[in-house]
């Protein structure tokens, strides 16, 4: 039941990927904008697969950003021929990879850009980080005029781009970030920025706030179709379901516990499935008494602990539940959904660590 031919393999667990949404969703976040579109793919494109994804992009986004100099270059590898910007390239031993693998660095301090400007005869375009607030990396907002006069005296490094990042757009309470944007209107007010690309828009700001707009979003949740917060000015379509298949249907008679620790005792005679996922498919032990799943498009509850392979969920008396059928954990079945938004605030999380968390060995299926 409620397994679709296109549904079936051989999978315990799996996760499928609507390509077509991630194109829609960052085609509605240019139209909406009307701006340059830096799409971040980093830690595996938010767990959806990040070659897939980016190949899902090309033509939309104009640049794409990863956090690290090995993701930057596992997409050279892949041969992606686009600008990619590493948003926290820190380590100056790193900086023969980028020269090597033509990806565009981050700066922050001045050890790496010197050291990148010595290794080579030619142009080095480099984006500069602005630290307003966020206190995380970048070149502080007070020093930051200076420090792009300095920067001149490196030969090979031509400053493309200048940028910024919030630390409270997902709030309701946007005060921080307005302080943060005038202290970047500050910078650029110094410095001639003319031709630089400047940005600073995550996926909060890129919903919600038009004055952190510049040349470039930069979004990364949003264009797998999540909503950072509460503010949906757009339609986004999630891209991610993730499924799991029942592998065992029993029965605990009254007073019985379930899993480890034997948390749940059922109240009396109760029918139960095991769903194949656990915390070792990165499915939270969090969600242990707390979560609910999909099966036959209904809700029903996580019971016990969740395991590392496994968890167990009740059933009601009348399901007719058989080992195989499909369980949805995240996503759409029948007319019930749950959303990763759902999940993780049973989880005491947010949707980035969830999605995150999903381990390789989840496959992943890509719907074109
Ligand atoms: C991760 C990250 C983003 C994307 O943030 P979302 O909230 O996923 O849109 C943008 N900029 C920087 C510097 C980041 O580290």
């Amino acid at each position: 039941m409620f397994l679709q031919e296109n549904d079936m393999n051989d999978y315990r667990t799996h996760v499928e990927i609507d390509l077509g949404a991630i194109r829609r969703n960052a085609e509605a976040i240019k139209t909406s904008t009307g701006k340059r579109l830096i799409a971040v793919v980093k830690a595996d494109a938010y767990g959806h697969g990040v070659i897939p994804i980016t190949k899902a992009l090309q033509g939309i986004a104009d640049i794409f950003a990863v956090a690290t100099v090995e993701e930057g270059v596992e997409l050279r590898q892949s041969r992606v021929q686009e600008p990619i910007l590493v948003l926290f390239s820190s380590l100056p031993e790193q900086a023969f990879q980028v020269v090597e693998h033509g990806l565009v660095p981050t700066i922050s301090n001045w050890e790496f850009a010197n050291r990148l400007n010595a290794l080579t005869s030619d142009t080095i375009k480099v984006h500069v980080n602005i630290n307003t607030g966020m206190n995380r990396s970048g070149v502080h907002w007070t020093e930051a005029a200076r420090f792009l006069n300095r920067l001149k005296t490196l030969d090979q490094l031509t400053v493309e781009g200048l940028f910024t990042h919030l630390a409270t757009a997902d709030e309701t309470d946007k005060s921080h970030v307005f302080v943060q944007l005038k202290r970047f209107a500050s910078v650029l007010e110094e410095i001639p920025n003319g031709g630089k690309l400047v940005h600073a828009a995550n996926s909060a700001a890129t919903l919600a706030i038009p004055e952190a707009y510049f040349d470039a979003v930069r979004p990364g949740l949003s264009l797998y179709g999540v909503y950072p917060a509460t503010e949906r000015p757009i339609v986004l379509e999630p891209a991610l379901t993730w499924k799991a298949r029942i592998g065992w249907v029993g029965s605990l008679s009254e007073g019985e516990g379930v899993s480890y620790g034997l948390t749940y005792k059922a109240p009396h005679q109760t029918r139960v499935a095991m769903v194949q996922v656990g915390y070792g498919d990165g499915y939270p032990r969090a969600l242990s008494n707390v979560g609910e799943v999909l099966i036959g498009g209904a809700r029903r509850p996580v019971i016990g602990k969740v395991c590392m392979d496994v968890s167990v969920v009740r059933l009601k008396p009348t399901d007719n539940v058989l080992i195989g059928d499909e369980v949805v954990l995240i996503g759409k079945q029948g007319d019930a959904e749950i959303t990763v938004v759902e999940l993780a605030h049973r989880a005491g999380t947010i949707s980035y660590e969830i999605l995150t968390q999903i381990r390789t060995r989840v496959p992943r299926v890509f719907k074109h």
